[in-house]
């Protein structure tokens, strides 16, 4: 498993900084955002360190279908029936921690985008 020792995701990943996981499997961890910016707001990422959707490549198709396939469980998991996945991909993405995550928000009607 890559770990990147200033990455604040692989080190959730490591268990070297607390989160409230909700889900996890070999290939990825769920857990809830720090600073909810929805009645729930969760991040899905790989284990594996991967720094957004620039930096993936072929081989990383069957990681990734497995993720998009899991996220509609994530959600239904804690209860939500309809929900928002936002990834930022790079600065000008506003993407701050760079260890790809897609965010799940919801709980109630969200704003139209
Ligand atoms: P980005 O802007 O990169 O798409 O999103 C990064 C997200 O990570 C933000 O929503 C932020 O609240 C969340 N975040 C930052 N630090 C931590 C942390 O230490 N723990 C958790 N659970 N979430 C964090
Ligand atoms: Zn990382």
């Amino acid at each position: 498993m890559s770990s990147h020792t200033d990455c604040l995701f692989c080190k959730i990943v490591a268990g070297e900084i607390p989160a409230k996981v909700v889900y996890q499997d070999e290939q990825l961890l769920a857990f809830h955002d720090i600073a909810p910016k929805a009645e729930t707001h969760l991040l899905v990422i790989p284990k594996r360190h991967i720094e957004n959707l620039n930096d993936l490549s072929h081989s990383d198709a069957e990681l990734m279908s497995h993720l998009m396939l899991k996220l509609p469980e994530i959600a239904a998991q804690q209860g939500l029936t309809g929900f928002r996945t936002i990834t930022n991909t790079g600065v000008e993405g506003g993407q701050e921690v760079f260890h790809m995550h897609f965010h799940i928000l919801g709980g109630k009607r969200l704003p139209g985008f």
